[in-house]
């Protein structure tokens, strides 16, 4: 009696395959034999794999009906089947259909058993499935990326998880992947957000204030955007000069303090470059003092939509500068 059982398909012993007959079994360490091809192996590796005639094999397909398999060479391997499925797929050209699997599920051990066996091809296909999951899954994909020290996936990770509000420390993004990383991580994962929060709203204040009026070259870059023009507004809207000489400062008209100072507490919980373009554009609560100003009316929308655009890049701008500093 065999204490193996068959893999499932594509990978069980099966006559579907009778015009390329599997000429190994892989045997994981759970016990769970894979019939597989010695040439797609030798395509992914340059490892050979030690194997033995297994008696429980032959003895067993001799009761069995299929015989096909009878007195493959057997070869032990230490992943279990869960992971050696995996790994086997992607040795295989056809694709995995990602949509019947959770690719990052059990990804770590993949990875590792695919540089042991020095599989670049697979370990290449890990590394891009990574990145491309970055998107819906920032927090995996770091902690994976960490545990793995993969360095550079790691900080685009941790630079993807900065589209969520700041929560980490309420567990809403706990993935169990954290599992894999020690602490260290997490608080560098903190510390690098709270840098970027810094970096962000810097970015903001720069187009918040104007100090040293009217002369100055802050002035000149803000060139002639309504909410920093002293003339041309409606009574009780318009820019405001403040103090003489070198004490001279130019204050934003009113709506569009108020409106900054919401742009920079979505930047705070958010830092970036979407969030704070959205922000900026998410006007609706200065329309009552825009609509009372011919000049805002007729300028402010279009406006916005030219900070919205510098500030996205100003923060993006800011974010890559932090986040080229560091090595998670
Ligand atoms: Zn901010
Ligand atoms: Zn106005």
């Amino acid at each position: 009696m065999s204490l193996t059982t068959r893999a499932p398909s594509p990978f069980a012993a099966s006559s579907a395959n009778g015009n390329c007959p599997h000429d190994l079994v892989l045997r994981s360490s759970d016990n769970v034999d894979f019939h597989v091809h010695k040439t797609v192996l030798f395509l992914n590796t340059p490892k050979s794999f030690h194997t033995v005639d297994d008696p429980a094999s032959q003895s067993n397909a001799s009761e069995a009906s299929d015989n096909l398999h009878a007195g493959l060479p057997v070869a032990r391997v230490k992943e279990p089947s869960a992971v050696l499925r995996r790994l086997l797929l992607l040795c295989y050209p056809q694709p995995i259909p990602s949509s019947a699997i959770d690719v990052l599920d059990h990804i770590h051990l993949v990875y590792r058993a695919a540089h042991a066996y020095n599989m670049r091809r697979v370990c290449d296909i890990i590394r891009s499935t990574l990145l491309s999951r970055i998107d819906a899954d920032p927090y995996r994909v770091f902690a994976v990326a960490c545990s793995l020290t993969l360095p550079d996936t790691a900080r685009a990770a941790a630079v993807g998880t900065l589209k969520n509000p700041n929560a980490l420390c309420s567990g809403e993004y706990e993935v169990s992947e954290f599992s894999l990383i020690s602490g260290l991580c997490l608080t560098a994962l903190c510390r690098f957000r709270n840098q970027c929060v810094h970096a962000s709203c810097v970015a903001v204040d720069r187009h918040r204030y104007v100090a040293n009026c009217p002369s100055d070259e802050a002035t000149a870059a803000f060139g002639d955007l309504c909410w920093w023009s002293t003339k041309g507004h409606s009574r009780g809207c318009g820019a405001t000069v403040a103090g003489t000489g070198r004490d001279c400062t130019l204050k934003s008209t009113g709506w569009f303090k108020l409106h900054m100072a919401r742009v920079y507490d979505a930047v705070r919980d958010t830092p970036c470059s979407t969030a704070a373009a959205a922000a900026v554009l998410d006007y609706t609560a200065c329309l009552p003092c825009i609509s009372r100003c011919n000049l805002c009316v007729a300028d402010a929308p279009k406006q916005l939509q030219v900070l919205a655009g510098i500030l996205r890049t100003d923060v993006d701008a800011q974010v890559h500068t932090v986040a080229e500093r560091w090595r998670f």
